[in-house]
């Protein structure tokens, strides 16, 4: 099962972080790389004049890269508006390979809402590549018109690109939201998923007679995408009607200044590898044993709990749907969670992976299911 990654925080936009992920760090680099070596092909093709064109093939590789990964933001933020237009929340966006993932609530159940937050990704990147072909067209400098010229058609194949219609493709979405209409979400997204194997598999094999690592690189994240997407989908299904209540742990919490060999003693008494934290600032916060282990054992006494804290991205009340933390769930693994005010316990992303699996197992089930595992 893969997971919503995490990443580098680097700004936040309209109460929207944006995240870069590690991968997209080495994709730069490769871009550079990519672009510094098809540079002089790209003058060619521009028909500019080279002896205009000042700078070296490695800094238009940066700045190409550079401007590439802009016009990602931007795409991105596309998505992100139309959903805010839409009232569902959004909290992160996470810049990665392909382009990015956004952390948002689930989009009204109507088919058309998908379609609308799709498909104005590629509209965006179509709409850059529209203005920084008129830019070319109106500015007499050569490097701007080389710049505008080679962006514009980047972003004109990103648009292209994302309208192919496989998961976790733009296209894939707009794809499914219009089949959904017809054959309903589940079977929608399944017929989706199919493609987008089909679309990966053939993406892959063509990557590796041509040598090409991006490609292959695109074929399994496609393929681990339209996977997870396969599984969200099928969980929300199975989830339905369950809430965080009903799944999550019970658990004693702790105050910040509770010594590291406190909490270890709790978890151990509790089977708990993580526990809530009342912070003093009022937010819930995780404690784990993952993390206590990275503390020499002699200094358990000395140090507090409040020095390995980690604030989490949502805390839930008991009552509400686990649908509605499926996302976070999947991303950071644990959340607590709060009832009548007060923290009560953790929710586990294991617990509900075990859930959907038993409860998948018998599809007639149904009722509320106290706490699995
Ligand atoms: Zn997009």
């Amino acid at each position: 099962m893969s997971r919503t990654p995490t990443g580098l925080t680097i700004a936040k936009i309209r109460g929207v972080k944006l995240r870069v992920h590690f991968s997209l760090f080495f994709l730069l680099a490769y871009i550079v790389f990519v672009a510094s070596g098809q540079f002089p092909l790209i003058v060619g093709q521009s028909g500019i004049n080279p002896f205009m064109i000042y700078g070296s093939p490695v800094l238009w590789g940066v700045v190409f890269a550079l401007g590439l990964f802009l016009s990602v933001v931007l795409h991105e933020f596309g998505h992100v508006w139309v959903a805010q237009s839409m009232g569902v929340k959004v909290s992160g966006v996470t810049l990665m390979m392909l382009g990015g993932v956004s952390e948002m609530e689930k989009i009204p159940d109507q088919p058309f809402a998908e379609f609308k937050v799709a498909i104005v990704g590629p509209l965006v990147s179509f709409a850059i590549a529209g203005l920084l072909w008129a830019l070319g067209a109106m500015v007499s400098s050569p490097n701007t018109q080389l710049f505008a010229y080679w962006l514009s058609r980047a972003n004109f194949v990103l648009g292209i690109f994302n309208l192919l219609p496989a998961f976790p493709l733009d296209g894939g979405r707009v794809f499914r939201s219009l089949l959904a209409a017809r054959q309903g979400a589940v079977q929608a997204t399944a017929t989706t998923v199919s493609l987008a194997k089909g679309l990966a598999w053939a993406l892959g094999i063509l990557g590796f007679f041509q040598f090409n690592m991006i490609l292959m690189l695109i074929a399994v994240f496609i393929y681990s995408a339209a996977s997870s997407e396969l599984m969200i989908s099928e969980s929300r299904g199975l989830l339905h009607g369950i809430t965080v209540g009903d799944v999550g742990v019970r658990t004693p919490s702790l105050s910040e200044d509770t010594p590291l060999k406190e909490a270890a003693s709790l978890m151990f008494q509790t089977r708990s590898r993580v526990l809530p934290v009342r912070a003093a600032n009022g937010q819930p916060m995780l404690v784990s044993l993952k993390q206590l282990r990275r503390v020499p054992r002699d200094s358990w006494s000395e140090v507090s709990v409040k020095d390995l804290m980690i604030p989490c991205p949502l805390v839930p009340e008991s009552t509400a749907p686990l649908e509605d933390v499926l996302a976070e769930l999947a991303s950071v693994e644990f959340l607590p969670f709060v009832e009548g005010g007060a923290v009560a316990g953790v929710v586990r992303y294991q617990d509900l992976a075990d859930l959907v699996d038993f409860r998948s197992l018998d599809e007639g089930f149904s009722g509320k299911t106290k706490k699995a595992g």
